[in-house]
């Protein structure tokens, strides 16, 4: 018995100690290293994956001034906030277009700009590609979409063996940006034109040449800075003067900004009497900001406008004062045949005013593409490649949101469903290549939130719609109701009880986020009155005339009496012919990430970037990659816990058997040695068993 029992026990002990030893070996290769976090160039072979390590590698490689991180097949960029000396240089960008297997070095904005110039100019299938650079304000988007662009004109210019050529390529690609970027980043009449959600360029190519951009749907504008004193004479704008429409800041930065406009502006072929116009109408409208408004004295009587800035804006715009004067501060009903007066309170004469200035720099900014367009574009009837690159809105969740938040997160909602559709069938391929087995993925599908926002026959933009086609009193408390009504069964959509605001909240891919609904049916009408469309038809100013004659523009909803198209039909309408192009696309993602929000330099807030990796998805991509690559990770984490479980068995059995055994021991007892056997004969095959199986998994 003796024997039998030490050698039990000697079996059990080595069993033990060999099967803990080597699982703390499993153990220790999976857990991360945490010095070595830095060398992971792709967040999704992290090991675990989970938000939390994926944040720390970043972090790390941050440290090391390492910017660029695969995610999958998202680039993930970290905005430096400092220039980085040679990253960017000519010889790097010369090396990874050499480079035969450019994705084998190490990640960079260069592998995404590369593997699309080489995929549109492919020998057996040329396609076309976008790339879609996203982020919040300040992530370095712009910065990106410049480098891809600088990019382009490199390698483009690099095939052209005239230096002649290679120069009119880096005008073409490079020359309209700024006038894009000056009239592109709105900080001043940000969200003034919920329409717009980011700029979508395409580069064309006709084999390895490069012949021009074009630009569709961009948004909206920024005013000029650094004119020189002649220019502001001639533009009525002192240099102490304050505007309404200029933050404080703008007025100091970028000093040489206007120049380099201009000088694009003469390469694009704008002549000086139009850019003379252009900037005169820009300057109307900052005058036009100034316009203050004093209640009027008596009841009837219409609101005063103060006398100085007034005069230079109709002075500026070309347009007779008096019908400026009461176009702003005068509305005109119709009642049957007859046309009756009101007067404005001082609150809707801001309302105009701001209307005015919208719907002019609107106009302008459509002549401007197009000018663009028509001077650079390839002959539409030459068969052409492009590279499209759309920079738009990151997802956006502030303390109060309204119609504007609704629609950029719904943009964002759509690019996302594309994302990981894309996404997907990638790995589903790669699965394919690497002849595993392919096993489906659950992953959040956003589908419902779609639905929720935009599918018929009910849903809130169908219900913002129909409030404005009814012409309905707008409130706040009664559209809440008929929300609440027609889609409370959709499980994206939920009410705070204790909110007192009339409100809705949407679980968004990346958040929930609440919108506020007071404000949001009328931002949705968004009426151009038709009192203020024809006092610039009356513009003795050749272009702004020109911009509103008559059936000489295609934008609905401009004159009065035409249907009206409301805010979100727009914003769809030119989301979904966007979509389109990005369907019949290769996608390439680049999200750009923002690691502290006072743009310091080498700073990383991990709340900062793990709330944007959530938002722009990383998060999300990072889950389908843990689900999907069993191998990586969601085996490996199975079977730690089938081992954890497996040691703390035999530990338990051990315990239990020394128990057993002494108790036999001493008790003497006559069918010990057979219980011992079968105690043995039970549990050692299962040891056995777990140990084979463990032999049998490749980890
Ligand atoms: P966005 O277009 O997303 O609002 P920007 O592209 O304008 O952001 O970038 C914000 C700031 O960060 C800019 O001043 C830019 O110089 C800086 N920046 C962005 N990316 C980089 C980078 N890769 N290297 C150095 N500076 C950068
Ligand atoms: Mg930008």
């Amino acid at each position: 018995r003796t024997t039998v029992v030490n050698g039990l026990k000697d079996r059990a002990q080595d069993l033990r100690k060999s099967f803990i030893d080597s699982l703390e070996e499993d153990i220790r290769d999976f857990l991360i290293n945490e010095a070595e976090l830095h060398t992971y160039d792709d967040l999704t072979k992290v090991n675990p994956v989970t938000p939390s390590t994926v944040l720390k590698c970043l972090q790390a490689r941050y440290s090391a001034k390492v910017f660029y991180t695969h995610a999958g097949c998202t680039l993930v960029a970290l905005n430096p906030f400092q220039p980085i000396p040679h990253l960017y240089s000519l010889d790097v960008m010369r090396e990874y277009h050499a480079a035969p297997q450019p994705q084998e070095f190490k990640p960079h904005i260069f592998i995404v700009a590369e593997e699309a110039y080489r995929n549109v100019q492919g020998q057996v299938e040329p396609m076309n590609q976008s790339l879609v650079v996203s982020g919040e304000s300040g992530a370095g988007k712009t910065w990106t979409s410049r480098c891809l662009m600088k990019y382009y004109a490199t390698v483009a210019a690099s095939s052209q063996k005239c230096q002649d050529t290679v120069e009119k390529i880096e005008r073409r690609v490079l020359g309209s940006n700024p006038i894009m970027e000056a009239f592109g980043n709105a900080c001043t009449l940000r969200n003034s034109n919920s329409s717009r959600f980011g700029k979508y360029i395409q580069l064309q190519l006709n084999g390895s040449v490069l012949l021009s951009l074009r630009f569709t749907h961009e948004h909206e504008p920024e005013m000029m800075k650094g004119a020189t004193e002649k220019q502001r004479l001639e533009w009525m704008l002192p240099l102490d003067q304050d505007f309404a429409w200029l933050p404080h800041a703008e007025k100091t930065l970028e000093e040489d900004c206007l120049q380099e406009t201009v000088e694009a502006m003469i390469n694009l072929g704008i002549d000086e009497s139009k850019r003379t116009q252009i900037f005169r109408i820009l300057a109307g409208l900052l005058q036009l900001g100034n316009v203050d408004f004093r209640p009027a004295s008596e009841e009837a009587q219409t609101c005063d406008l103060d006398e100085h800035s007034k005069g230079k804006t109709a002075d500026l715009l070309q347009v007779p004062l008096d019908e400026l004067q009461s176009c702003l501060t005068v509305r005109t009903l119709h009642a049957g045949k007859q046309n009756v007066l009101k007067p404005c309170s001082q609150s809707e004469c801001s309302v105009r005013r701001d209307c005015l200035a919208k719907v002019i720099y609107a106009q302008l900014f459509d002549w401007l593409v197009t000018f663009i367009n028509n001077s650079m574009c390839a002959d539409s009837s030459m068969w052409c490649n492009f590279i499209g690159l759309l920079d738009v809105y990151g997802f956006e969740c502030f303390l109060l949101n309204n119609l504007e938040q609704l629609c950029i997160n719904y943009a964002n909602e759509k690019l996302q469903q594309h994302f990981v559709a894309h996404y997907l069938k990638a790995q589903q391929e790669e699965y394919v290549t690497e002849g595993l087995q392919w096993s489906f993925i659950r992953y959040q599908d956003n589908q419902g939130c779609l639905d929720l926002i935009e599918g018929s026959p009910s849903s809130i933009f169908s219900l913002l719609n129909e409030d404005c086609r009814l012409n309905r009193a707008s409130d706040a408390k009664q559209f809440c109701v008929r929300l609440q009504k027609e889609l409370s069964h959709n499980a994206s959509i939920s009410w705070d009880k204790f909110s007192k605001q009339p409100h809705f909240t949407v679980a968004h891919y990346a958040d929930k986020v609440s919108y506020q609904i007071e404000g949001m049916m009328e931002k949705n009408k968004d009426p151009v009155p038709p009192e203020l469309i024809s006092l610039l038809q009356n513009s003795q100013d050749s272009l702004l005339h020109s911009l509103f004659a008559d059936g000489d523009h295609e934008s609905e909803g401009l004159r009065g009496h035409s249907k009206v198209v409301t805010v979100v039909s727009k914003f769809r309408n030119s989301l979904e012919s966007l979509m389109k192009i990005l369907h019949s696309t290769t996608p390439h993602y680049t999200r750009c990430i923002k690691p502290n929000p006072d743009c310091r330099p080498l700073t990383f807030k991990r709340e900062e970037v793990i709330a944007q990796l959530e938002a722009c998805g990383i998060v999300e991509t990072i889950n389908i990659s843990a689900a999907g690559f069993p191998i990586r990770s969601w085996l490996v984490r199975r079977e730690i816990r089938k081992w954890h479980k497996a040691a703390s068995v035999i530990q338990t059995k051990w315990r239990r058997w020394r128990v057993w055994m002494d108790a036999l021991a001493e008790a003497e007892l006559d069918d010990a040695e057979d219980f011992i056997e079968n105690e043995a004969s039970s549990a050692l095959p299962k040891l056995d068993r777990l140990l084979k199986e463990r032999g049998s998994v490749q980890l």
